[in-house]
């Protein structure tokens, strides 16, 4: 325990804000992209520490809600479909679709099942021979390795019953596209868990394109203070770039076997965000030559219904950093974990969910 008491010292929280408040001279909005730092700094209360010049703002880092309605439609047709096992991490099983949800046909007798590692689902597949085993397979670099172990190793079995419907998206589409539509960003705390895997090549072009610098920061407090600080000297010393705060856990270069493997079976092709739309090259889809574990390619998907967002959810404007859960006229009253209107209240890395549990 011993551990994690030095990351979230007290004193070493309030060295830092004294710091920052020392050295920050203008007014910033650091993004943080990662929705398990969203939990963090409200669950700790963080902003509180930090002086008026200096504001956080959260973003798109949270898999589940940015993942489109209609991926959750197909995904409740495919379930709808005979033979078929849908197999999904905890959180999607509540995200509202156009008219259902995995949970509603789970009671209405769909075979939807909550698996805690892909590996599961692959079990799972072994086990049930003439079942169809759908895997739905959302995330970031953090998680499409894992996705793509899995299918590298349905082929080395030669499995004909495994199938994954891949929305794994890339983070750096979404930080530049946020930076084109014009949001005011100064500064990004970048993902800690995404770069594990790729390491902190993928941002360079923020600072050489944009001028704004990332530093990759862990989850604790005072990782997350000491990240706001390494942001503000580059904001305040002119000198954006990409630096590692969370050495601990992160190499420059990643992990090279996990990113080669995301490589070996897929591919980038665009994508669609909630807020964003669609971003070209954002997305990552299953290549050719593992077409047989395609869920779109070999699963029917009938009766699907044209998308609708819930009416008054602002989780849009909210991922893109303009607008903040309490703006939301539902929030709170309509709209709470235990009954949700949109996908930022169901995740556990949602910023409504974030806000409700711990800045009310
Ligand atoms: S409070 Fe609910 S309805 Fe409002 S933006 Fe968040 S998820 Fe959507």
């Amino acid at each position: 325990m011993r551990y994690i008491d030095e990351f979230r010292d007290r004193d070493t929280v309030r060295a830092l804000a004294a710091e920052i408040k020392k050295i920050s001279t203008r007014p910033v909005k650091l993004m943080e992209v990662c929705g398990g730092h969203t939990m963090s700094i409200q669950k700790f209360g963080l902003p509180a520490l930090l002086p008026d010049t200096v504001e956080l703002i959260s973003g798109p880092g949270c898999p589940v809600c940015v993942t489109s309605r209609s991926y959750i439609d197909k995904a409740v047709a495919f379930s709808q479909q005979k033979d078929v096992i849908i197999t999904t991490y905890g959180d999607l099983i509540r995200v509202p679709g156009s008219e259902s949800t995995l949970e509603k046909e789970h009671a209405a007798g769909a075979d939807v099942r909550v698996v805690y590692s892909v590996l599961d689902a692959l079990k799972i597949a072994r086990e049930q021979p003439a079942k169809k085993v759908v895997f739905l397979g959302i995330g970031f670099e953090t998680t499409a390795p894992g996705t793509a172990v899995a299918i590298l190793q349905a082929a080395r079995e030669k499995l004909t019953n495994f199938f994954v419907y891949s929305a794994h998206k890339v983070m750096p589409p979404a930080m530049a596209a946020l930076i084109d539509e014009g949001v005011q960003i100064n500064g990004y705390i970048g993902p800690g868990h995404v770069s594990t895997i790729t390491g902190k090549g993928i941002y360079e072009d923020i600072p050489k394109k944009f001028g704004l610098g990332v530093v990759i920061s862990g989850f604790e407090p005072t990782d997350l203070m000491q990240s706001v600080l390494m942001l503000i000297r580059q904001i305040e010393t002119g000198k954006p770039q990409v630096e590692i705060q969370y050495k601990r856990a992160v190499r420059p270069e990643g992990n090279r076997k996990a990113k080669q493997m995301m490589n070996e079976v897929f591919e980038p092709g665009d994508d669609w965000w909630r807020g964003l739309g669609v971003l070209k090259d954002s997305g990552l889809k299953i290549r050719p030559k593992y077409a047989a574990f395609d869920a779109e390619k070999n699963i029917r998907a009938d009766g699907m219904v044209p998308l609708r967002e819930p009416k008054g959810c602002i989780c849009g404007d909210i991922l893109k950093g303009i607008k903040k859960p309490k703006d939301c006229r539902l929030f709170a009253t309509v709209c709470t974990p235990r009954d949700p209107v949109g996908s930022c209240m169901v995740s556990g890395e949602g910023a409504c969910q974030a806000y409700y549990l711990y800045n009310r």
